[in-house]
């Protein structure tokens, strides 16, 4: 048996009349960027989030960078996050000029720890931007408080919780904006890159809208300064044909990961903690263990893919070290990216190789 992170080829045979058909369609109409299979995508992205607007971009990083702009973060304001994420989330703040302002995680979630964002608010913070890690919702009635204390927006980073919901709500709907990735491997993605803003506010949706098209709205009128961000039309062909099973994909997810966790609950791993106030759509199953990287080499030998998000905090990549942080700043970061260690889920994984996957876990245990 060989059992890769993700198998998106056999996603693609299941509906290969369905997306091939979609693709023709725009490539027949000509309609490569924006145009109306992207205008179809955010109607029914907008609705699946219950959200009023929501605009497509070019990739999740783009979504977070537009929804930071449209949020008025100015160059020199402070954006708070979390060290324990993918480097977009943190990089789009620099796009800016503005400075990542980091507080440590919550170890039993990897998310943001909200008892710790209080202390690193200053006059110059403006926005927090929570992530939704491994397809879990941030404690967001906690950072809602705080933000409505002290007057700062809060975009939240969904692009691996697509569909995740936090007390009924889905996520992305609940903050000021929301941003979403649909990168190939994230629980609904396209066949390259591709984004998306959903906002309830008509001024950011406006402003996301202007800065994915150089400023205009009409075309060769450009009223400010923007970007080349837009949603390619065979891209959102693709998604508005996957989005229609992404329920269905991410309830098997959450199958899969249910079976991991009866599995491997005698061994000495800690499997993903399950918060009460929302659906976890487990775009990675990740758990903690002590040798991580000797489980890594031991799976590997038994052809059982398995990946470390992240093995560096960005508080001590080289490319933050001019915020000047130093090892021990984010102590439950630092102990996360030692030891945690993401296993194959992906909704058409079958519960013989999930079998397969822990009876390798259980053996590196043993011996
Ligand atoms: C994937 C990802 C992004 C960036 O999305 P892209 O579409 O690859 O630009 C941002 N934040 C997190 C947490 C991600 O996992």
């Amino acid at each position: 048996m060989k059992i890769p992170m993700v198998d998106l080829g056999l996603q693609y045979k299941e509906l290969k009349t369905e997306i091939d058909k979609a693709i023709t369609e725009v490539i027949e109409k000509s309609q490569f960027i924006l145009g109306e299979k992207v205008a179809k995508l955010e109607e029914e992205i907008a609705s699946f989030c219950q959200t009023r607007y929501a605009v497509g971009v070019s990739s999740g990083t783009e979504a977070l960078h537009l929804a930071l702009r449209a949020c008025k973060i100015k160059p020199n304001d402070e954006v708070i996050t979390t060290p324990f994420t993918f480097i977009a989330t943190a990089e789009v703040i620099t796009y800016i000029g503005a400075k990542p302002v980091f507080v440590d995680i919550d170890p039993k979630t990897y998310n943001i720890d909200v008892t710790k964002i209080e202390e690193k608010i200053t006059e110059k913070t403006r926005a927090i931007i929570p992530v939704h890690l491994y397809g879990q919702a941030s404690d967001l009635d906690k950072i809602g408080k705080l933000a409505k204390h002290h007057n700062l927006k809060i975009i939240e980073d969904c692009a691996q919780a697509f569909g995740a919901t936090y007390k009924g709500k889905k996520v992305g709907s609940i903050g000021d904006a929301g941003c979403l990735s649909f990168f190939p491997s994230k629980n609904l993605g396209c066949f390259g890159d591709g984004g998306m803003v959903v906002t309830n506010s008509e001024e950011i949706a406006e402003e996301a809208r202007l800065l994915r098209a150089h400023g205009s709205k009409k075309r060769y009128h450009h009223i400010k300064l923007g970007f080349n961000s837009r949603l390619d039309g065979i891209q959102a062909a693709i998604l508005s044909v996957k989005l229609k099973y992404l329920e269905r994909w991410n309830y098997k997810r959450y199958v899969s990961a249910s079976y991991y966790n009866q599995l491997l609950a005698q061994l000495d791993v800690v499997i993903p903690y399950k918060a009460d106030y929302g659906d976890h759509v487990f775009n990675q199953y990740t758990i903690m263990v002590k040798k991580r990287d000797r489980l890594q080499e031991w799976l590997s030998k038994k052809n059982i893919a398995s990946a470390v998000h992240y093995p560096i905090p960005l508080h001590l990549q080289e490319a933050f070290k001019y915020l000047g942080y130093k090892e021990g700043s984010f102590p439950c970061s630092e102990e996360a990216a030692r030891g945690v260690i993401s296993l194959p889920i992906y909704p058409e994984l079958t519960e013989k190789e999930l079998d397969y996957i822990c009876e390798a876990v259980k053996t590196f245990f043993i011996f």
